[in-house]
């Protein structure tokens, strides 16, 4: 058993080489080989002394996923589905756009939160994805697109923890994850443009804000505790009144001046007038006025076991203008890549039965040729 060197921060990769006999500057030469230059052959990495080399090359490798499909849209939009073995399947994809190229990242395969309108929550959970699962995401999608444009500067700039899986309920597996991409010697993203999507996991937020504070999308959904109980289920552990505390104590570390607050659009359930102004209530709580966040509202990709259905067009901008004139920024989510199958959590939940591997793999890339949305954000990814 070879010890995957993307499993490692670079300070967790010191300690490895430490125990190796190696210096600390030893391992960020390697750092900078795997995750600046994307390689994963020790004996290409000539600055690094041979007998280093040899040492490395018996007991460690840099194991990336195995891509299963990948799938591009007209508008550039690129998905690729990884194999995370045992019939599990995991998705990234990435988005460009004019001044920002943005990667979604899974952190999970499946999710155990089971929130209804999400059809990874409807598959159950799996497992939890490793670090090095996490960060091989970025490593091969950062490299491939790299050589697919012919540059050898940085292509993807930001990072959204909006795939499959709850980052937050992977919270050991994410931060070393998290430190390789803000790390100078790995990709050297910015604190703001690294974002953690949760649905709520109040007690692993008060500890992100303080271990690696990153900008921060909640999924709230639901105005009220009853609603959001049914939508999503871990509110009935952490209420709306912790999570709006642990948003406000968030913000004391974060890297923005704001949380984000994403809304799914479900047609009858949550989108009324009504739902507008209780959010307007909620937000300024406390006398905190409305600056200190702001809404992104997500038209719902509709899957047939949810028996939903998306918000009218119309019902969503009358939505965002109540938000608007409560003086609470809102955007409204963009769809992109209309041409191919790319819908956060829609492709990979198909593998998420655990019998039959095999076929469903194979399944998998017929359905690769289906035509689903993606959808990209104007709003987190800035
Ligand atoms: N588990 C985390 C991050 C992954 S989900 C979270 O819930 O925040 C990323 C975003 O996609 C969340 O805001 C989620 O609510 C949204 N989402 C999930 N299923 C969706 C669907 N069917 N249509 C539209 N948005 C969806
Ligand atoms: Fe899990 Fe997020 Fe889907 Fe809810 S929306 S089930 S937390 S992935």
């Amino acid at each position: 058993m070879t010890t995957n060197l993307l499993d490692f921060d670079l300070d967790g990769l010191a300690v490895f080489c430490e125990r190796l006999g190696e210096k600390r500057f030893r391992a960020t030469q390697l750092f900078r080989w795997i995750h600046q230059k994307g390689v994963a052959n020790f004996d290409e990495m000539t600055d690094l002394a041979k007998s280093l080399r040899e040492k490395i090359k018996v007991s460690c490798s840099v194991t990336a996923l195995t891509v299963i499909s990948q799938h591009e849209s007209q508008d550039g939009t690129i998905k690729w589905l990884f194999d995370v073995g045992a019939g599990n399947a995991v998705e990234a994809v990435f988005i460009p756009e004019t001044d920002r190229g943005t990667l979604c990242v899974s952190s999970q395969a499946g999710c155990a939160v089971g929130c209804r309108f999400c059809s990874t929550g409807h598959q159950g959970f799996s497992r939890n994805l490793s670090t090095a699962e996490i960060i091989a995401q970025l490593w091969f999608a950062e490299h491939f697109l790299r050589k697919k444009l012919g540059t050898s500067e940085r292509v993807i700039s930001n990072v959204v923890m909006m795939g499959m899986g709850e980052p937050l309920q992977n919270y050991a597996a994410l931060i070393p994850a998290l430190r390789t991409m803000l790390d100078d010697h790995g990709y050297g993203l910015s604190r703001r443009r690294v974002t953690v999507s949760t649905s709520g996991v109040v007690p692993m937020m008060e500890r992100l804000g303080v271990d690696c504070p990153v900008a921060l999308a909640v999924s709230l959904h639901a105005p009220n505790d009853a609603l959001r109980d049914h939508l999503v289920p871990l509110n009935k552990k952490y209420p709306l009144s912790e999570l709006m505390h642990a948003c406000h104590q968030y913000l004391t570390h974060a890297p923005r001046d704001f949380v984000t607050f994403e809304y799914c659009m479900l047609d009858g359930v949550n989108d009324t007038q009504e739902h507008a102004q209780q959010l307007i209530h909620l937000v300024q709580q406390d006398g905190r006025g409305t600056s200190w966040c702001k809404f992104n509202l997500i038209p719902f990709n509709p899957f047939p076991a949810s028996g939903l259905r998306r918000s009218p067009h119309a019902a969503v901008q009358a939505f965002a203008a109540r938000l608007n004139a409560a003086s609470i920024v809102t955007t409204v989510r963009k769809t992109r890549g209309d041409d191919i199958d790319a819908a956060c959590g829609q492709l990979a939940g198909d593998v998420m039965d655990r019998t039959d591997a095999k076929n469903r793999m194979e399944k998998l890339r017929d359905q690769g040729r289906r035509v689903i949305p993606v959808i990209s954000d104007s709003g987190i990814r800035g």
